[in-house]
């Protein structure tokens, strides 16, 4: 798939006049219907006025091939992310409702207590000593906690997941950070939900999260690897560069102009 071709079909092509000459006079070529201008962003060239003109350093920012798709690859996971955590956000808010019935269930089952009591006496049934009693106090009365901290962990993974993709969804660099540093944080918790039941579902997203963070890693040269933020800088083409990326890129009509001398 030509990423260059795809976005230049959806958005139009990027055509620009430098001032100087020298530079011009690689991006242009003379046609029957007259000048037509290279393409930054595809390389194509395209029987038109420029798009815009001034100084080689003005032109404007084109992101090339591999950018394109990296940047349309990070906002699916953008995308992603975000659905997750609005799900999850969702989820805990239901806990959170939860958590309160069960708050007053306590109080329901607390009031209760004393009115069965002269009915358990009846059947000569102690409740003090009733395993089954016992068992569902401790529940109950340790369970609002534990409902209370599942509530706190849901709605906090839930925003960071939101924070994440939205982050994400606009090319921020730290939210590549981000999701680098929160998707490894639960790959152990993803492993261990592996050890206790495997799951199509279960593997799935362990792969896919393992690669997301290995390919975030290198194709955005974090924490140094693969030539580091330097690196990362000198992909994005803009002025200058961006003029000298497409007098050096190939170009079909070029070939075919060649061809037919
Ligand atoms: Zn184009």
């Amino acid at each position: 798939m030509d990423w260059s071709l795809r976005s230049c079909a959806r958005n139009g092509h990027i055509t620009y006049r430098p001032d100087e000459t020298e530079l011009a006079q690689q991006l242009v070529v003379e046609t029957a219907v007259g000048q037509a201008w290279k393409c930054l962003r595809c390389g194509a060239f395209i029987p038109e006025n420029p798009f815009a003109f001034g100084p080689a350093d003005n032109a404007p920012e084109v992101p090339h091939a591999g950018q394109i798709r990296d940047r349309f690859i990070i906002r699916f996971l953008g995308l992603e992310r975000g659905i997750r955590g609005l799900i999850v956000f969702i989820v805990g808010l239901a806990v959170w409702r939860l958590q309160i019935s069960q708050e007053t269930l306590v109080d329901h089952l607390n009031s209760a207590l004393p009115l069965l009591k002269p009915f358990a006496d009846q059947i000569g049934w102690n409740m003090n000593d009733s395993g089954i009693i016992n068992f569902l106090s401790s529940l109950l009365s340790t369970s609002p906690h534990t409902l209370y901290l599942i509530t706190i962990a849901l709605l906090a993974y839930g925003l960071l997941q939101i924070v994440e993709g939205t982050g994400l969804w606009y090319q921020k660099r730290w939210a590549e950070y981000l999701a680098v540093v929160a998707t490894s944080a639960f790959i152990p918790l993803e492993i261990f939900e592996l050890t206790h039941k495997i799951t199509f579902l279960r593997a799935g997203a362990l792969v896919v999260n393992i690669a997301a963070v290995i390919w975030l890693l290198w194709t955005k040269h974090l924490f140094g690897l693969n030539g580091g933020a330097a690196a990362a800088h000198d992909e994005s083409v803009k002025g200058r560069a961006a003029i000298n990326y497409a007098i050096n890129m190939h170009s079909r009509l070029e070939m075919a102009t060649t061809e037919s001398h």
